[in-house]
């Protein structure tokens, strides 16, 4: 049996971060990924203007900088009837692929010392009172292995076989969208992020790096089956809104298939369960078009590795973590999901468009408290 301080489960954006800070802190910790590194990954890859902090917490900026990611400045949503409202972003956001992301996170962990087990899945974990943990780890091979180890990162992302192994509650919540994604090379965008919405859903269009656009769509399950297929489907998205049909028709796709995730859902979940601390979207997923989901990803790795630290020396408890979990990321999941439900009525959306354009104040106000910024957040291009 292998014995570690800290196990993460799960090396996406959130994992990594944990291992990274955790071993700037000299705890010994093990992270164990599903898949291998690099790989694609479904997310819209717009790197808001916050991570700029947190990527250089994280010691990883000039590996960011590298890729050379496109600048990202403005948020435009068009919707089917060609209402249009544009917004200016507070500060640059960045275009970087989860392909380039994961792995420059990952090896940055490796390089500081983090024992990383790709292709390694935990399939259950179990918990005695006053013992430590025992995770049940399965390598892609078919080997086998049991860990020990005081205290566990759940950093698995939305869905997992370790949520079922706890028996989450939010498994037994409807799970509603799909999400789609392939990058694209086509007519250029420049530094504007596009939101297409359609009836049932809302795709987004922006610059990663090498020249490429990442299309990347959010849709009710149901909306999504009514079309028969993948291409049907988003042959009747292009259909629903011009401009991205248009935009598409000109456009060649770079992967062989459309890479799909089933049963998102934005069901609450909680920061703490079964005695782990959850970080990522394991804890929650904020709506998509808030752009936040990696900033929150980063940021709770962050806090799950000072509490993982604390709690092994005593100094914290997990109900400490829920709190101060609460507290950096209540609002703003609250208010994207507010957002989210009025993209998704026609009858509301436009209206609530023409406002904005009426008020800008009032977009400023939701693209603010969408995110949190500091003093420092810009994300520097060079
Ligand atoms: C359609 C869509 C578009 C989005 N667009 C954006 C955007 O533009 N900008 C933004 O900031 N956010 C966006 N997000 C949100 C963002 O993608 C997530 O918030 C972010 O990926 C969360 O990171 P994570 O590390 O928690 O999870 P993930 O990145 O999903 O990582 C979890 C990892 O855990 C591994 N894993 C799972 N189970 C196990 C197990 N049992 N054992 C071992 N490993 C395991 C997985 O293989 C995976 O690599 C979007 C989300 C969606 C659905």
């Amino acid at each position: 049996m292998k014995h570690c301080d800290v196990a993460i489960i799960g090396g996406g954006v959130a994992g990594c971060s944990a291992a990274i800070h955790l071993a700037r802190r000299g705890v010994n910790a093990v992270l164990f990924e599903s898949k291998t590194y690099p790989h694609h990954k479904v997310c819209g890859e717009f790197l808001s203007p916050e991570c700029g902090d947190l990527l250089n917490d994280l010691g990883v900026m000039p590996d960011v900088l590298v890729h050379r990611p496109p600048a990202l400045d403005t948020i435009r949503f068009v919707t089917p009837g060609g209402v249009e409202w544009t917004t200016r972003l507070e500060e640059d956001a960045l275009g970087l692929s989860r392909y380039a992301l994961d792995d420059l996170l990952m090896r940055q962990a490796r390089d500081l010392g983090v024992e990383v087990h790709e292709h390694t899945t935990v399939q259950n974990i179990q918990k005695t009172n006053g013992k430590p943990f025992l995770l049940d780890v399965h390598t892609h091979s078919g080997d086998s292995d049991c860990v020990e180890a005081q205290v566990v990162i759940a950093a698995h992302g939305k869905r997992s076989r370790v949520d079922t192994a706890l028996n989450r509650s939010f498994l037994r919540r409807s799970q509603p969208f799909v999400g789609l994604k392939a990058h694209f090379r086509g007519p250029h965008t420049g530094t504007r992020i596009d939101l297409f919405t359609f009836p049932g859903g809302y795709c987004g269009m922006s610059a990663v790096e090498g020249g490429v656009v990442n299309v990347c769509l959010l849709v009710q399950q149901d909306v999504f089956h009514r079309a028969g297929g993948v291409n049907e489907f988003v042959a009747w998205m292009a259909s629903q809104n011009p401009l991205l049909g248009e935009w598409l028709a000109q456009a060649e796709m770079l992967y062989p298939r459309w890479l799909s995730i089933s049963q998102v859902t934005f069901a609450p979940k909680n920061p703490v369960e079964g005695g782990l601390l959850m970080a990522g979207d394991s804890a929650a997923l904020i709506a998509p078009l808030a752009g936040n989901g990696m900033a929150m990803a980063l940021r709770s790795g962050e806090m799950a590795a000072r509490y993982a630290a604390e709690l092994l020396s005593g100094t914290q408890t997990l109900d400490a973590y829920a709190h101060e979990w609460r507290a950096a990321f209540g609002e703003r999941l609250r208010l994207a999901g507010f957002l989210q439900a009025v993209l998704l009525r026609p009858a509301l959306l436009e209206p609530g468009l023409r406002l904005l354009n009426t008020i800008p104040a009032l977009g400023s106000y939701f693209v603010h408290h969408t995110r949190e910024y500091t003093a420092h957040s810009r994300l520097e291009t060079q």
